[in-house]
């Protein structure tokens, strides 16, 4: 039975601002057996993410008094040590995703929980913190991943049954939208494997900033999902520049970190209002 959402009080709607910080991990992931050409092309555009991007988001998040979720790759994390500490140092949250930005067809059950830990283990080590949060690479899930996930007590930001926190096998999930994705509309690595070419600024402004005004007569969430070297282009900037403005001057809007709407849905007496079950229908 539908139930609307209760939100703190006097909140109306609310927003998340997050970055899947990729940067070159899925490329030393999908180029792992080192058998084909090695695209230095394709590791130039995500290095400009870590070099160039992440930092043009951060300042802009500043000025609109914004704290994000960070969901960092053990290899990147691992990489450039000092980039947890920074983003913790600003408010902000980081959260899990992946090491390698591993494919969940391309590895083990085994794999998964060892990449898992083995993040937690750097998370630790580099800020002193227990991170609270996973996000899954390229947002696949399978049950053995979701039980990793309840196992370790960690909230999940990977799936899109809601579009609001709910739970799902004992797991307390906040909600992503691929529309709300910047890699559906910008994500462009060239070399003849796109799929199509990147959409114009004012397309995905419109898209993202409908999505917000229909979420206040629903009392949603927006989970925007941005990467560090996808958005931080100038004129893509601009879209998130002006979609920040609008979510900062909405009435009632209630803009945090996914680890505090985790924190959230769980005090909330009512949460078994909106329990999903991970089993997969029965077959033919
Ligand atoms: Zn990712």
């Amino acid at each position: 039975m539908h139930q609307p959402y209760p939100w703190p009080e006097g909140k109306r709607a609310a927003f998340v601002f997050s970055m899947d910080v990729d940067s070159d991990s899925p490329w030393a992931w999908i180029n792992r057996d080192r058998s084909g050409p090695l695209y230095l092309s394709h590791l130039e555009q995500r290095r400009f993410g870590l070099r160039e991007g992440i930092w043009r988001v951060l300042d802009l998040l500043e000025r609109f008094d914004i704290r994000g979720s960070f969901y960092v790759p053990g290899a990147v994390a691992e990489a450039h040590p000092y980039l947890l500490p920074r983003l913790i140092a600003g408010g902000h949250e980081v959260g899990l995703h992946g090491w390698f930005h591993e494919f969940v067809t391309e590895i083990s059950d085994a794999e998964f929980s060892e990449a898992l830990e083995r993040s937690l283990d750097l998370f630790h080590r580099q800020t002193g913190q227990r991170p609270r949060g996973f996000r899954s690479p390229a947002w696949e899930m399978t049950p053995h991943m979701l039980a990793e996930v309840q196992r370790l007590g960690l909230y999940d930001s990977s799936l899109s049954g809601f579009d609001h926190p709910y739970q799902i096998g004992g797991v307390t999930e906040i909600p992503v939208q691929w529309a709300m994705d910047d890699a559906v509309y910008w994500k462009f690595l060239g070399g003849g494997g796109d799929l199509a070419p990147p959409f114009a600024p004012a397309q995905v402004l419109e898209i993202w900033q409908q999505e917000w005004r229909g979420l206040q007569d629903f009392g949603g969430l927006l989970m925007l999902t941005v990467h560090d070297y996808i958005t931080p282009r100038a004129h893509r900037l601009k879209v998130l520049e002006t979609l920040l403005a609008e979510v900062r001057e909405t009435p009632g809007a209630w803009i945090a970190r996914a680890c505090d709407l985790a924190d959230w849905h769980n005090s909330l007496s009512e949460k078994h209002h909106w329990q999903a079950s991970p089993t997969a229908p029965a077959g033919p």
